[in-house]
Parts: structure tokens; C-alpha cells; sequence
């Protein structure tokens, strides 16, 4: 079957109206670039993370899972050099006040073809000049100079107005990982190499965010760190590159939408860096980044904190600062490309179109439905439902015709629909229909949950 093609304003519909994901604080018009994620959205949202965590901690021998907070102590931030320089240039236009990042401006502008990443904001300006780019919201070419724009959201910390101290939400999680290095290596008696891995909230105050959950201001992150020698580090680095591609190819993406892109500019104390890019609806975009971060990080921390970050190898009595390979991938871009990478349109015989998300059954909101062929077959239903709820999500429909139940259950990606029939109270027996294939076979009672449980295993 050919790969429909997806628009973003499909993924948003089919998710406002399913209950995937809504705008954030929508009844008061909504935050910007805030999402909530509905009834079937969380579930898909958690399986994503689960699958996730199950390949890199539950599967790996050498990696370990923390829950680090979010509020960190301001020192954090200027040793990881975020309150210096984590910024983005920001250009405004005199005339409507509209606010873009100058590079992403000159990208659009150029359609790709210009390479932003090495360009200082004074080759920016020079380059918005020469080639009289107009401000995409009211046309006209009057923009101020580019300054530079903190991403980082600040709070204040104290009880009273006078004792407050300027503290930031996390603009990454990764920096959990770095403070409790030692913490995790002691506790869990973890030899180089080791990873260390975390999934959670982080905040960006983003000039110019959208094209929906891709880029928002609140969003969740899965980074692995994954401490090692100097000397492994090229080797463990094209391995988390291959890992982080196999992963996304577990979860059924095809390998045409996906593509590694080297970065053209990299950070003063970065070895190598890449990114996994996907071919969203608005073209190809980073998906999750591979970094090769070296000392960096740690030495920072031994500097700031006055804390000794040194591992002693406890075979040679060896101590060193482990190099650190860095694979970050954000939970609602991954649910975004997951949405979009299972997103067909089918024209059926009789020319009715059906939406259907072909999900791995792993991400699946519901991995089955249960549905009585006529309200009277309720009790053996409910039955069914509740035998299978112990084991996983179950949804129940017994509301129109089975082919309009059938279609809803096909949007939200449920694999397998299990209808009830009057066979089902004499032999005990139900019809399973696949909702890729449509195929459907009869199985018993009894023999489903196998039946279920085998479809879930990912690779
Ligand atoms: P981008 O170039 O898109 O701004 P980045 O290079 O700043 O991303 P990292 O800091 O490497 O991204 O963050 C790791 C991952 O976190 C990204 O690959 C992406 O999946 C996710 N991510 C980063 N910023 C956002 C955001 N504002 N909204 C949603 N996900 C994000």
C-alpha cells in the first residue's frame, strides 16, 4: 500500500478529534505552543517513553535510569554554560513587531539552500540585506539589528519578595545525568562503560516555535548519557548513532524518511555531532541529536561544584574523566513522526475512504477492542473486557453499526477489534479482526491474550 500523504493539518485534525492531543488552555483561547495530550494521546505518549526505556535501560546490561528534578541549582546552569549562551538569534520586525530567529528567517527564505549554521549574526544581517528578505507576517524589509535571545525560562525561589533567588526551569534533562554521575556509578557499582538515562520535562522559551508539537515551549526529553574511555568514545558514538536508527526502525518507520545529517558547526568542546533527521510533513527536521560531548560536561561540574569528578578504575587504580557520548531524542517530536509515519488514507471497495493509523501495536492506545455485535451480547462482552483489561488497555463500543465501529477503532491505531457474536455464548469463540489487513479470523476466548501479548514484543 502506498504511504498516503500527510499534512500537518491532518495530524492536528485527527488529533483534536479523537483526543490525541488538544491545544493547551483552550477554553481561554489557549497558551501558545502549549499541548495537552488527550485520553489516547497519553497512552500512545507513554508507550513511546516505555518503548524507549525498554531498549536503552531494560535491554541494555550497562545503563541505569534516574528521575532527576527539574529545578536545579542556578550553578548548574553556568557550568554547563546554558545562562552564558543558550540563546538563539533574535531579529524583530520594526514594522509589525513580529519576532523570528534570523536563521530560521534566512533558511525559509533561501528554501534550504543557504547553510545558517556557521554564519555569525553580522553575516546574517549582511545576507537578510542583500537579498531583501521581507518580514513573512505583514511583507515589509525594516528589521532591527540580531541580538541574542536566552532560551531559558526563569522563576524565582524564596518566601519572601526580598530573599528570592533567580532559579531556571531545565531547558534539558541532561544535566541530571551529569550532577549524579558519581551518585549512580557508587550506588550501582557501574564500571566504564555505563550509560545513564532519563526521561522528563524540559522548558525552552522559543523564539519562533510551532508546525504543532514539534518545537513548543514545554516538552519532554529522553537523553542518554553514556560515559566511556578516551579512545572508545568514536567507537561507542557510531554505535549510539546505529542504536538511535534501529530503534526508530523497531518502532515501523520506513528507512526513506529518515536520514543522518553531520553538523556543519560544532560546539567549541564537541568531538562529533549528528542528527537523525525525519521527512516531517514541512520537510526534513531534526528528530534526535548524537553527540560525541567529550569531558566536557563533567570537568565543568568538578570546576563549579569544587567536586571531584574523577572515575578510579577499580582493575588498574586508574582515574580519569570519562568522555561522554550524548543521544537526545524529544518524546513529543518522536510522537509527532509517529503520528505522521503512521498515517494512511485507504480507499475502500465501495470508494469510502478509511483514516487508519498503522502503529506498532507496542504504542498502540488500546490494543483491543471489544465489540458486541447487538447490545444484548453485553454480558459475555463485559466478560471479555474485563478478562483483558488485567492484561492491557481495552476499550468497548457497542454504539452504531460495526463498520462505523471498526473505522473509529482503525483512527486511534487499535490492532485488533474482537466482536461477540451469538457463537460466542455457545462455543466460546470470538472473531478477531486485524486492523491493518482487515483479515479476520476466529479464535478462543482464551487463546486471545497469547494471541494479543505475542504482537506487542518489539524487536
Ligand atoms: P532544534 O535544532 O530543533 O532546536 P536542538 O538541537 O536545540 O533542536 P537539542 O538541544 O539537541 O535540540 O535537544 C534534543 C532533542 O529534544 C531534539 O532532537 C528534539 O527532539 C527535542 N527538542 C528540542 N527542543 C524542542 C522543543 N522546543 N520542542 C520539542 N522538542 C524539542
Amino acid at each position: 500500500m502506498e504511504k498516503t500523504t500527510v499534512t500537518m493539518e491532518k495530524i492536528v485534525n485527527l488529533s483534536k478529534a479523537r483526543g490525541i492531543i488538544f491545544a493547551g488552555s483552550d477554553i481561554y483561547g489557549g497558551m501558545g505552543n502549549t499541548w495537552d495530550y488527550g485520553p489516547i494521546g497519553v497512552e500512545i505518549k507513554n508507550n513511546i517513553k516505555r518503548a524507549w526505556w525498554q531498549k536503552f535501560v531494560q535491554q541494555s546490561d550497562n545503563s541505569y535510569g534516574i528521575d532527576a528534578a527539574i529545578l536545579m541549582n542556578s550553578k548548574v546552569w553556568e557550568a554547563s554554560g546554558h545562562t552564558a549562551s543558550f540563546s538563539d538569534p533574535k531579529i524583530d520586525c520594526k514594522e509589525c513587531k513580529s519576532r523570528f530567529r534570523a536563521d530560521t528567517l534566512i533558511e525559509n527564505a533561501s528554501k534550504s539552500a543557504i547553510n545558517v549554521d556557521s554564519m555569525s549574526h553580522e553575516a546574517m544581517e549582511a545576507y537578510i540585506a542583500a537579498h531583501k528578505i521581507k518580514c513573512p507576517v505583514c511583507g515589509k524589509q525594516n528589521f532591527t539589528s540580531i541580538r541574542t535571545f536566552n532560551l531559558m525560562f526563569e522563576t524565582a525561589r524564596g518566601v519572601t519578595d526580598e530573599g528570592q533567588n533567580k532559579i531556571y526551569l531545565r531547558p534539558e534533562t541532561a544535566q541530571g545525568q551529569f550532577v549524579n554521575f558519581l551518585n549512580v556509578q557508587r550506588t550501582t557499582r557501574a564500571k566504564i562503560p555505563f550509560g545513564i538515562a532519563q526521561i522528563g520535562k524540559a522548558f525552552r522559551n522559543e523564539i519562533t516555535p510551532g508546525n504543532f508539537i514539534f518545537r513548543s515551549i514545554e516538552f519532554e526529553q529522553m537523553e542518554h548519557q553514556f560515559f566511556c574511555k578516551e579512545g572508545t568514545d568514536t567507537q561507542y558514538y557510531e554505535e549510539y548513532k546505529e542504536k538511535a536508527y534501529q530503534f526508530l526502525l523497531d518502532l515501523g518507520f520506513h528507512k526513506e524518511h529518515l536520514r543522518f545529517k553531520d553538523h556543519d558547526k560544532l560546539a567549541h568542546y564537541a568531538k562529533s555531532a549528528c542528527d537523525i533527521q525525519y521527512l516531517f510533513p514541512m520537510g526534513w527536521n531534526e528528530l534526535n541529536g548524537i553527540h560525541n560531548r567529550t569531558t566536557f560536561d563533567l570537568m565543568q561540574h568538578q570546576t563549579y561544584s569544587g567536586k571531584n569528578m574523577f572515575y578510579t578504575d577499580a582493575i588498574t587504580n586508574e582515574k580519569y574523566i570519562p568522555y561522554v557520548i550524548e543521544y537526545s531524542i524529544g518524546a513529543d517530536r518522536l510522537m509527532l513522526a509517529v503520528l505522521c509515519e503512521s498515517y494512511y488514507e485507504e480507499v475502500l471497495e465501495g470508494g469510502d475512504i478509511r483514516t487508519v493509523l498503522k502503529l506498532h501495536p507496542a504504542l498502540a492506545a488500546y490494543k483491543v477492542a471489544i465489540l458486541p455485535l447487538q447490545k444484548n451480547l453485553a454480558d459475555k462482552a463485559k466478560e471479555v473486557y474485563k478478562k483483558l483489561a488485567k492484561e492491557f488497555m481495552v476499550t468497548y463500543d457497542d454504539a452504531g453499526s460495526i463498520g462505523k465501529r471498526y473505522r473509529r477503532q482503525d483512527e486511534i491505531g487499535t490492532p485488533f477489534c474482537v466482536t461477540i457474536d451469538f457463537d460466542s455464548l455457545e462455543n466460546n469463540t470470538v472473531t478477531v479482526r486485524d486492523r491493518d489487513s482487515m483479515a479476520q479470523i476466529r479464535l478462543d476466548i482464551d487463546a486471545l491474550s497469547a494471541y494479543i501479548t505475542k504482537s506487542l514484543i518489539l524487536k
